[in-house]
């Protein structure tokens, strides 16, 4: 589903997936791909929206947690789009993924960087196109520690993974998780200006007033 100008949300399909988004330009991007059993069917929903799979050049994760990354490794097959993951989901994909195993039954499938998304960052002045499109990287741990952001400015577009939801904040009691962390997380991530707020689970929120309102109400659950 169409969201705004180049932004396209595939809803959750069910039990240990997560929302899946893309964002359309020079470079096609396609976040959190979610849980492999239903990836056919969102790349059947991207088709009706104009979106070959075949398009996707980057594949980002907001963190490796296996309802959001497991089918990484198989869209990258059948895409050879590059995996870009922050320093700190490089650094905690195993470790994480050992836990999930324990705490949920599930593993995702393992996968690994094809680059490094602060490398893109530090590549930006060098890129002569692409630049209305440009998605910042931020890292907000809490949920788990190697939780990231993508924002994307041009569009006052928020994808914050497992930190906010419509009315709710990520859990904190899988392992490593940290509510300080969360907390300090969201603080920061509120005071950007965003228009469209697209959580890992659940609704989307539009409207910069009914973000803020979100923000407002979420930070309840840390008093
Ligand atoms: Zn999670
Ligand atoms: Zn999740």
């Amino acid at each position: 589903m169409r969201i705004c100008e180049n932004v396209y949300w595939y809803r959750e399909k069910g039990w240990m997936d997560a929302n899946t988004f893309v964002i359309k330009g020079d470079v096609t991007v396609l976040i959190d791909p979610g849980l492999s059993e239903y990836a056919w069917r969102k790349c059947e929903e991207m088709r009706e929206d104009g979106i070959e799979p075949q398009e996707i050049d980057i594949l980002l994760i907001t963190h490796s947690h296996p309802d959001h990354c497991d089918a990484l490794s198989v869209l990258k097959k059948h895409t050879n789009a590059r995996i870009g993951l922050h320093s700190s989901q490089a650094e905690w994909a195993s470790l994480l993924s050992e836990a999930s195993f324990h705490f949920l039954g599930v593993k995702p499938r393992d996968f690994k960087a094809d680059f490094l998304v602060e490398a893109l960052k530090a590549g930006r002045e060098e890129r002569s196109q692409g630049e209305r499109n440009w998605l910042e990287v931020l890292h907000t741990p809490g949920h788990t520690p190697d939780s990231v952001c993508f924002y994307l400015p041009s569009h006052a577009v928020l994808l914050c993974g497992d930190l906010v939801f419509e009315r709710g904040i990520g859990r904190t009691d899988l392992p490593f998780g940290d509510e300080d962390a969360l907390k300090a997380s969201i603080e920061r991530i509120s005071a950007l200006d965003v228009e469209i707020l697209l959580p890992g689970h659940g609704n989307i929120i539009k409207g910069r007033e009914n973000v803020r309102k979100n923000f407002a109400f979420v930070m309840n659950f840390f008093r």
